[in-house]
């Protein structure tokens, strides 16, 4: 299915490993309108270049998802030159990384956590709640998580926390905009080598686990998590919301 004549807005590219990147061009291969949107002026440069490497010509937004006011300025100009969305890709997450370290006990403090939390779970109702009158129906949205929601992963601590905060948010966002007909889901990724995770001590351990446990024995990439963004970004998973879909070659199935 092609997605020709979708707005789609994502968000969280900081580098050429990023999910988000990976999952903006494979909508854009399908032919939606791809608008893409960035954290800060320091990757500014490499954002438009990565975009436009891509054959992405919309010029990227600057927006740090926890200014309301930016996400605001960032719809304003959206609607105004491209009328209503058809979906949101929110890929974005952040803990400081002295508490991604050690015991979650050890480590935690206040603003950690509530930093975590603002990052990793608040940005993605904050996006809901400003783009809620400008989402066509069936519009889809999603945000990326990870097993350390539900499970105990080490050294993963207040991000899983967050994580587990942000997998609720999706149920009761695919409730609050559900008789609009749009939708809410998370994906759950498998460990990628992203800048993000090379911020979580013992990364290279957790890719060995999962490769020997899974059953597909390996690895995911983010190509594996964007066909599956694709599919709930598209008309094919209209019947689908307030889900976690697992990417992962099925690791979470697995015990000892
Ligand atoms: P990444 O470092 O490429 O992306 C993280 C993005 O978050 C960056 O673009 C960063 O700029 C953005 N960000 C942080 N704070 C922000 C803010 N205040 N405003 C706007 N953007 C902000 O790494 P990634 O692995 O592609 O991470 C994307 C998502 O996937 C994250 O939610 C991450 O937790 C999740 N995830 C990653 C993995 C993995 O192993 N890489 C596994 C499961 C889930």
């Amino acid at each position: 299915m092609n997605l020709k004549s979708k707005n789609i807005l994502v968000t969280g590219i900081a580098s050429n490993r990023s999910i988000s990147f990976s999952i903006a061009k494979i909508l854009n291969e399908a032919g939606a309108n791809v608008l893409v949107s960035y954290q800060n002026e320091r990757l500014k440069d490499r954002v438009i270049k990565l975009t436009n490497d891509i054959g992405i010509d919309n010029d990227p937004y600057q927006c740090d998802l926890t200014n309301d006011n930016e996400i605001l300025k960032m719809k304003d100009d959206i609607v105004e030159k491209f009328n209503n969305l058809d979906g949101i890709v929110h890929s974005a997450a952040f803990a400081p990384r002295e508490q991604l370290n050690g015991k979650y006990l050890d480590n935690i403090t206040k603003d950690g956590f509530l930093v975590a939390h603002s990052v990793s779970a608040y940005t993605f109702t904050s996006l809901a709640k400003i783009f809620r009158d400008n989402l066509n129906p069936k519009a889809s949205l999603i945000t990326l998580s990870y097993i350390g929601a539900n499970k105990v992963v080490q050294n993963y601590n207040v991000m899983g926390i967050a994580k587990a905060s942000l997998e609720s948010s999706v149920k009761y966002l695919a409730d609050s905009l559900g008789d609009k007909l749009i939708r809410v889901n998370a994906i759950s990724a498998g460990p990628i080598k992203t800048l993000a995770a090379s911020g979580i001590s013992g990364f290279n351990k957790i890719l060995e686990i999962y490769e020997n446990k899974s059953p597909i024995k390996a690895n995911i990439s983010s190509e594996d998590v964007a066909k599956t963004a694709y599919f709930l970004l598209s008309d094919y998973s209209t019947a689908i919301t307030g889900q976690t879909l697992y990417v992962d070659n099925g690791f979470n199935i697995m015990g000892y």
